[in-house]
């Protein structure tokens, strides 16, 4: 499977800890953290835990999925303001019906080391459309370029890819592209080694990639990844469950079965310097 590793580092892996998510809540699991220093305080534990990366959503003042700017700058400037070094990740979705003006604006603003990028439309959950027009896309790739953010692409299927490439030579995305391989949302595809496998040959050959799994497949997918050389996410805003009936304690603490994973089978976890360096994140 070498030809899978792409420019993952053979050695490292990166553990990025999405903390929140714009689905789950709090009567899912408690352990949610959804208020700007609840998320400080679960980002601060994750890097303590070994993540290098946190991926951060934001909630209204009543816990539903928010895109309010202010509660983004509060917990970002909350995380920067412990000395913390962990790569900071924002969102550009979090949720339905935002504009562009506020989906853009955090990373914009903010200037945080990454942000994602949805690269297509898909039917979330059998629910909503999970709407990610071209126009969009092709104004939130060159907004990243000029803050200088470096876009995580997220790819819920194989078209989403299509559709990155397609970017990638067009200039709104630029290589050494990142790829987030996002397996088992209802919608996109499902959370199986083979469809892991099946993406990671059709990445282009000079790129980076990470993966998770959300529900039944997640732990599948963390030991495929592992085994093929990936970088991992965890966290509460894909699984509430740790395992099968068993509610996860807190995003830090599927961080630190990452961590004891890629140990006993000789990896390192990468630090925050390490996966700047290896996803080439701004100097
Ligand atoms: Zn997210």
């Amino acid at each position: 499977m070498l030809e899978t590793r792409r420019l993952n580092d053979k050695k490292k892996v990166i553990i990025s800890a999405a903390l929140t998510g714009a689905v789950t809540t709090k009567g899912n699991n408690p352990n949610l953290p959804t208020q700007p220093k609840e998320i400080c305080e679960s980002a601060i534990a994750c890097y303590e835990a070994g993540a290098a990366v946190v991926h951060i959503h934001v909630r209204d003042d009543d816990d539903q999925a928010s895109m309010r700017f202010d509660k983004f700058e509060e917990a970002v400037t909350l995380i920067r303001e412990t000395g913390c070094p962990v790569v900071i990740n924002l969102t550009s979705s979090g949720g339905q019906g935002f504009s562009w003006e506020e989906r853009i604006k955090p990373f914009k603003v903010l200037k945080p080391e990454m942000a994602s990028f949805d690269s297509g439309t898909m039917n979330w959950l059998n629910s909503v459309v999970f709407m990610n027009e071209p126009e969009f896309l092709e104004l939130c790739g060159k907004e990243m370029i000029e803050a200088n953010v470096k876009p995580e692409i997220e790819v819920f299927d194989i078209g989403m890819l299509n559709t990155a490439k397609y970017y990638l030579k067009k200039g709104i995305l630029q290589a050494p592209a990142h790829f987030q391989i996002c397996l088992g949302a209802p919608g996109g595809m499902e959370a199986t080694t083979e469809n892991l496998v099946y993406v990671v040959n059709h990445l282009p050959e000079d790129c980076t990639w990470s993966t998770f799994g959300i529900g039944r497949g997640a732990n599948e997918i963390l030991m495929a990844a592992l085994a093929m050389g990936g970088n991992v996410r965890v966290g509460l805003e894909d699984n509430v469950y740790y395992n099968a009936g068993q509610l996860a304690e807190s995003n830090e603490q599927f961080v630190a079965r990452v961590a004891r994973l890629a140990k006993e089978i000789g990896k390192e976890v990468a630090t925050p310097d390490d996966a700047r360096q290896i996803l080439g994140l701004r100097k």
